[in-house]
């Protein structure tokens, strides 16, 4: 008997690992551009505790309060 999940939350978790995936690709573009590890908004550099944490960190800790500091 296969273990069958609700559709909704397959979906969930395809959006979240697309989401991801998208955040991986944006990295890799900004480490094309040299400007990896700036945050996007006020384009200061930002701790190596965020980028190790969050690697595809966009913003830094003030500017992404949608994200949480520390995703
Ligand atoms: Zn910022």
């Amino acid at each position: 008997m296969p273990d069958l999940r609700p559709l909704e939350d397959v979906t969930a978790e395809l959006s979240a690992a697309e989401a991801a995936v998208a955040d991986v690709e944006h990295a890799l573009t900004r480490i094309d551009a040299g400007d990896y590890g700036t945050c996007e908004v006020c384009r200061e550099p930002m701790p190596d505790a965020v980028l190790e944490t969050v690697p595809a960190s966009r913003t830094c800790a003030r500017h992404g309060p949608e994200l949480g500091p520390l995703r």
